[in-house]
């Protein structure tokens, strides 16, 4: 059989079934001896055939499922998606699981057991044991005194109590069994009545059957509405649906306003749960009890036995690609799924991924459209303040704070953006023009002024701020601005309007976020500060202000996305002001108030700029227009950097077919990060089949290198960054 194991090995590996002839079947995780270790493993394929002899073959230890964990369907789905990416599988199917399914951890839901004394374990003397190991009795009493526990009361007693409990089974003393699910009744809120635009839209999609739609709705127009009544159309003919959303985008409110509208079938899969939770969760997707699905990227590799329907929120998010390692893209995934299950994919978002766009116009997605909000909302107007005619101070020019004011004044939120956090963004000498730098990186260490120290955004290093120049003792002095400055600067102008700043600093903590954004929806902040953090998924009813202090720099970005990018982040932005009932204002300030982007933005829309992008971007040859991968490369000497990337270019020459161009070896536009050299070779290509083929190729080609072992090297399929 066919076997893959979490390695870093790009092959799946050849087992004999266990000695004890337990049935195997693919799907299955197995325990398999792996050099010296013992490791589980998930059997890809149950074969008669090896190409080792098989002398050579070693037997499974013990087959841990006695039904396949992983059904056909999904098995499908990672082994395309480790060829497509260029991941080792074992890694894909790893990826794909909850840690503690991956580790061996029986599939059952943890909150379903419960565990209970056997006669064999009643009749174990406390007494003695309690002096030997005290903890151990105290199991046994609290399991004697209550009957049965479940995992919730044996984790109050000691956090190792799964430790315990394995041992006591392997003595005998407990046995281990299933309890019945509670069903918990919730209050249900009723849908509110939908809009011409939603009605369109819902009847526009298909019950059943693979089809792909672009939804592409304002911001506040009502597609989580319309998400809603699709999933309720599943869930009345008996099928699951899987629901995608980016990282900082499954908020409780979220969760809540699923629940409250679709009643307790949800399974949450994000980060923030613990192992158990989303063992537990995945468990219930797999066994069908969970009926709706939702969670982050890695959701996509979720179980999935009753396939409805399948959506992805906010689908030009980048978090959808994972950005290390095994690097994929779920919003693309969600598509190849979609179609081999057989069922509809919605993708929704207000601006949507160039990609996406690009093949709704060429009709290979349905395209539907919630051009307005519902009821009395309006979109938000938005006003270009030119900075060369109102030069600020600190950042802020006199007609935004004039907005500002009026809105605070009539009792209004206002939020106001600048995606840089810190105090200041270069700390430099007024003398000699040094700046202070990160020691590992080609960067600027940031000032954050209330730590006092100075932090590099790339690579997290830290130190003491320091006051002088270290090249001519010249005093330093912080320059730009963070929203930490900007919060001071604001509270100072306006002392009576309470402010909270979101940006990841203050969040660090858990729960902080959650209180920060309680302050917010109870009024009791007025002036909403933050980063990207602020923009994504909230509904603040009372904003009817948005600021955006600075986003010139997005206007000359070095990568062909930069513009799609800034466009999108200004639409987002936007968006949160006027969601309510009382109408919204947008204020941008920008010295290039003439700039392209802004001027089609602004005053024809989003789909107006995309379209004039998509047309550079056909004539320039750039996604969707052509295919990319690159190989990434970093190490710490320079010259072994180069000379892989040579090496790997001269060796994929003779492999790629003439119309796979090669670009580089080239730097990244961040040379040195934590330490490291970073470079990179491009492959453009028309023909993505074409450059499909060549990718194994070459990139055992590269594995071969001599180099290959002292440079950390990867692909990334499809990247959405170009350093
Ligand atoms: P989006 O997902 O496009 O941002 P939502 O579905 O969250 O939009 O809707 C924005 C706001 O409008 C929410 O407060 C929602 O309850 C409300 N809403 C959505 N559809 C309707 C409707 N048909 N009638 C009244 N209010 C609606
Ligand atoms: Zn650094």
């Amino acid at each position: 059989m066919r076997v893959a194991v979490n390695t870093p090995v790009n092959t799946l590996f050849d087992y004999l079934p266990p000695d004890d002839h337990t049935p195997v079947e693919p799907g299955m995780r197995v325990r398999v001896p792996f050099g010296r270790r013992r490791l589980v493993g998930v059997v890809v394929a149950v074969a008669d055939a090896s190409e080792l002899p098989r002398g050579k073959l070693k037997p499974a230890l013990e087959v841990l499922d006695t039904q396949p964990l992983l059904d056909a369907a999904l098995l499908e789905l990672l082994t395309w998606a480790a060829a497509y990416y260029q991941h080792p599988p074992g890694e894909v199917i790893a990826a794909a699981l909850p840690v503690n399914l991956r580790q061996g951890a029986a599939a059952v839901p943890e909150k379903l057991l419960h565990w209970c004394l056997t006669p064999q374990g009643a009749a174990v003397a406390c007494a003695d044991l309690a002096r030997k190991a005290p903890v151990q009795a105290e199991f046994l009493q609290t399991l004697a005194n209550q009957g049965q526990c479940d995992a919730g009361a044996l984790r109050a007693i000691n956090s190792n109590w799964r430790k315990t409990m394995a041992l006591f089974e392997e003595r005998g003393w407990v046995s281990c069994g299933e309890a019945a699910p509670d069903d918990t009744d919730s209050v249900r809120d009723e849908p509110p009545l939908l809009t011409e635009f939603q009605q369109q839209a819902i009847a526009a999609v298909p019950d059943t059957g693979f089809s792909a739609c672009l939804l592409e709705g304002v911001t506040g127009s009502g597609k989580t509405e319309v998400y809603l009544h699709l999933i309720a159309q599943q869930l009345a003919a008996g099928r699951q649906s899987l629901v995608l959303v980016p990282e900082i985008g499954l908020t409780p409110q979220l969760l809540e306003r699923f629940r409250r509208r679709l009643g307790a079938c949800l399974a949450v899969l994000h980060s923030g749960l613990t192992d158990a939770q989303r063992c537990d969760n995945w468990l219930r997707a797999r066994s069908g009890e969970a009926q709706v699905i939702i969670g982050t990227r890695s959701a996509i590799f979720a179980p999935f036995p009753a396939p409805g329907l399948l959506i992805v929120d906010e689908e030009h998010d980048a978090s959808f690609k994972q950005q290390d390692g095994f690097r994929y893209s779920a919003r693309d995934l969600a598509v190849w799924r979609g179609r081999q299950l057989n069922i509809p994919v919605v993708l929704g978002s207000a601006t949507p991924a160039f990609e996406t766009l690009h093949n709704a116009l060429a009709s290979r997605y349905a395209h539907l459209h919630l051009p307005e909000r519902p009821g009395s909302a309006r979109q938000p107007e938005v006003n270009i303040i030119d900075l060369r005619t109102y030069q600020p101070t600190d950042g802020l020019s006199a007609p935004l704070l004039a907005a500002m004011r009026k809105h605070l004044e009539a009792g209004d939120q206002v939020l106001v953006y600048l995606n840089r956090r810190g105090f200041a963004p270069t700390l430099l000498c007024p003398e000699c023009g040094t700046s202070e730098e990160c020691q590992r990186c080609d960067a600027r260490m940031v000032l954050h002024q209330q730590r006092n120290r100075l932090v590099c955004h790339h690579c997290g290093s830290e130190r003491l701020r320091e006051l002088l120049c270290s090249q001519c003792q010249t005093e330093l002095v912080p320059v730009g601005l963070g929203t930490e400055k900007l919060e001071q600067r604001l509270t100072g102008l306006f002392p009576d309007h309470p402010l909270v700043r979101i940006d990841r600093d203050t969040t660090r903590k858990r729960g902080e976020l959650e209180r920060l954004l309680d302050s917010v929806r109870n009024k009791d902040a007025r002036i909403l500060l933050g980063t990207q953090m602020l923009t994504k998924g909230h509904d603040f009813p009372d904003v009817t202000c948005v600021a955006i202090v600075d986003s010139d720099q997005g206007l000359f970005g070095t990568d062909f996305r930069s513009g799609e990018r800034l466009a999108q982040s200004i639409l987002q932005v936007a968006g949160r002001a006027g969601r309510g009932d009382k109408p919204g204002e947008v204020w941008l300030q920008t010295w290039y108030p003439e700039h392209p982007l802004l001027n089609t933005l602004l005053h024809q829309g989003y789909d107006a700029y995309a379209e004039q992008a998509l047309n550079e971007r056909e004539q320039t040859m750039w996604p969707p227009f052509a295919h990319l991968t690159l190989l990434r490369a970093e190490c710490a000497r320079k010259d072994v950097l180069f000379r892989l990337l040579e090496q790997a270019r001269a060796a994929a020459v003779p492999l790629a077919s003439s119309d796979i161009r090669i670009l580089g070896p080239a730097s990244s536009p961040m040379e040195r990060r934590s330490g490291r050299y970073r470079a990179q070779l491009l492959f453009h290509a028309g023909n993505r089949a074409r450059l499909q083929q060549f990718l194994p190729v070459f990139r055992a080609a590269v594995a071969a290198l001599d180099d290959a072992r002292r440079v950390r090297w990867s692909l990334d399929v499809d990247p959405i960054e170009l350093f």
